[in-house]
Parts: structure tokens; sequence; C-alpha cells
């Protein structure tokens, strides 16, 4: 439902949280975030309001991160509890999404990894798309964008997503398919939302992203492609002038 990412030199938690506040008005029934410490990554997840998730976040010491991305869930697959919230980690642990929309296809595939030995641990469509994902980072030498580019030319479904990689600590990639997406260009920094009111109070250039491309983000670089060919696509930042 509401979506947010950042890369970038401030800490990055208490940024995604207040940017999942902002896009409270769409409604939620669960709320999460991840971010890599220490290596690892960690995910951090409440059933119901934020200021759950946020009792949650006060315990643990996370406040060094400074990338990251959060998601407030409308459940469609599976009900509205905590193993059900985003963000989903594949089964090795190495990999994180956060998505809106549906995968409709999702059964056939989590068949598939199943056989090949996949464990799931949530009754999402969106843990399947992490651990397909997952799935052909080996076919593709473990390049993430080369894999999600993969995984997706297999999907049927509307979706927005974004994907975190514990190899990658300072990169987000996100892609989108009749699903809100947006990016946001800073200083130094570079957000992503579903919508701006997500990162709206840290800048006001803003690249429109249509259904089949895919962005990579750093704190001080975004570059845009084809997902299906990742062929550069040339993009223009706009300016935002509402409050
Ligand atoms: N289909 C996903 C789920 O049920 C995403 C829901 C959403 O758009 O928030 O978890």
């Amino acid at each position: 439902c509401g979506i947010i990412g950042y890369c970038g030199h401030r800490p990055a938690v208490p940024l995604v949280v207040e940017g999942l506040r902002r896009l409270e008005y769409r409604g939620y029934d669960s709320a999460g975030v991840s971010f890599v410490a220490g290596g690892e990554l960690s995910v951090i997840r409440a059933e119901g309001k934020l200021s759950s998730l946020e009792r949650k976040l006060e315990r643990q010491h996370v406040f060094t991160a400074t990338s990251g991305m959060g998601h407030t869930r409308w459940a469609t697959h599976g009900p509205p509890v905590e193993r059900n919230a985003h963000p989903h980690l594949d089964h090795t642990g190495r990999l994180a999404i956060i998505h809106n929309g549906i995968i409709e296809n999702y059964q056939e595939i989590k068949a598939e990894l199943a056989q090949k030995g996949v464990e799931f641990r949530s009754d999402t469509d969106s843990e399947v798309l992490v651990n397909l994902i997952s799935d052909c980072l080996e076919d593709v030498g473990g390049d993430v964008t080369r894999a999600i580019s993969k995984a997706l030319s297999l999907v049927e479904g509307a979706y927005a997503i974004v994907v975190m990689s514990a190899d990658h600590p300072g990169t987000l990639w996100a892609t989108r398919a009749a699903s809100p997406l947006v990016m946001g260009v800073g200083t130094g920094e570079n957000f992503l939302g579903s919508d701006i009111p997500a990162f709206l109070p840290y800048t006001r250039d803003v690249v429109f992203l249509e259904d089949g491309e895919l962005v990579k983000i750093t704190a001080t670089t975004w570059e845009v492609l084809k997902t299906d060919t990742l062929a550069p696509v040339d993009k223009t930042v706009s300016r935002i002038n509402w409050d």
C-alpha cells in the first residue's frame, strides 16, 4: 500500500517511518522496515498502527543505517498478521522486498520454488516474488538488476516493488507495473515512494517512473533502465510546486 525507500546520509529508519506516516491516509493493516546492519538485513514489522512498529524500533539500536525501506500493507494474500507484513526476506535472508499490488501467477511459481526446497514463512504473493528474484540471482552471476529483470519476465500482475540486498547495503532497486512509483532526487540522497508525500519534506525534484521501468539508486547516483531489456532510459526531473 505505502512504499518508501531511502539511500543517503541521514539515519534511514526514522526517516522511513516518518515517510510511512505521511502515506497513512491510504489506510493499512500492518507496517515494517528493513535496513542493513553489520552486513545483515534486519527486518522489523508489526501488526496494526505505525505506533506499534515505533515501539518495537525503540527497543533496537537501528539508527546507524543510512539506507532502508518501509511499507504499510493492505492485505490481499493472507491475514493482516506480523508474518505477512512487509518487508519479506528470501529464504537465504540476503534479499528483502516490499511490494504493492498482486502477483497473479504466484501459486505456480510458489509450487516450483517449493519443489526446489524453498520454505515459505508467510501467505503472501510478495514472499514468492522475492524468492523468485533470489532464484534468478544464481543464473545471472549475482547481478541483482538482471535477477529482477529475469524474475519479472516470469511474473504476471500489478506491482510496485523495492528490493534491498545485504551484499549491497547502500543500493535500492525498484520497478513498477500498473502500480504507482516515484523517485525523489536530492543532494547526496535519493528517495523512492508510492506517492510524492513520502519524501516531500526532503526534495521537490521528482522522476515519474513508467510501467516497465527499473530504477537503481544509491545516495549519489540513480539510473533508469527498461525492466525487460535493461536498456538505459532518459528521464527528466520535474519540480513539484505544491505543498
Ligand atoms: N499482495 C501483497 C500482500 O498481500 C501486497 C499488499 C499491498 O499492496 O499492500 O501482502
